[in-house]
């Protein structure tokens, strides 16, 4: 087989040059309106060719080998030693996987509990290529379909307005739960997408 990322040959998904690669990173931090944080491994640039698997049969391998460098890491970075969820945001099952939910099962510790089908987008819009004053006014309009018990941390692939974390949020902190910070693979520039 080839490896994802370069195509050269390897017996596993990312050969061991890019792998190298891939795991040089330091966490970017970005800042949402409130001052709310959202923590990211990669800048979409570097990795899109990788994302854009995600509609694609391959995406499942290609999404796990990253998160086992990057989302399975996060506790080098952050290891709380008291409960929290983390939260896959919109995690309904594309092509039998879905990629927010590979994300947050690689986050899993003794503290850290994944929660899936949690919340759900009720609107099947689609936000790419679409401008700001649309994404505003076509809300993903999230569903909270369980509870978590502890404070949650918030999983995407991709943050790119924030609209779509910050609307999460808003639902969360309405019935009283606390959001520590959102999680994401990639941080993307808005006029890329
Ligand atoms: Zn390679």
């Amino acid at each position: 087989m080839r490896c994802f990322n370069c195509h050269g040959f390897s017996l596993t998904s990312f050969c061991s040059a890019c792998r190298e690669e891939l795991l040089e990173y330091s966490l970017g931090i970005r800042k949402l309106e409130g001052n709310f944080k959202v923590y990211y491994f990669y800048q979409y640039e570097q990795i899109k060719h990788l994302i854009h698997f995600k509609h694609k049969f391959q995406g499942y391998f290609v999404l796990n080998a990253l998160a086992k460098l990057s989302f399975a890491k996060f506790k080098d970075f952050f290891n709380p030693s008291y409960e929290i969820n983390a939260i896959a945001l919109d995690d309904k099952t594309y092509k039998d996987y879905s990629h927010t939910a590979i994300l947050t099962h690689h986050l899993k510790t003794k503290f850290i509990k994944p929660m899936y089908h949690t919340l759900q987008a009720s609107s099947e819009i689609k936000y790419s290529g679409k401008n700001l004053q649309f994404r505003k006014s076509n809300k993903r309009l999230y569903k909270l379909l369980k509870y978590p018990k502890y404070p949650v941390i918030l999983v995407d692939d991709i943050v790119t307005t924030g609209l779509s974390l910050l609307e999460a949020k808003e639902i969360l902190e309405k019935n009283n739960i606390e959001v520590l910070f959102a999680l994401v693979l990639a941080n993307a520039k808005f006029d890329i997408m």
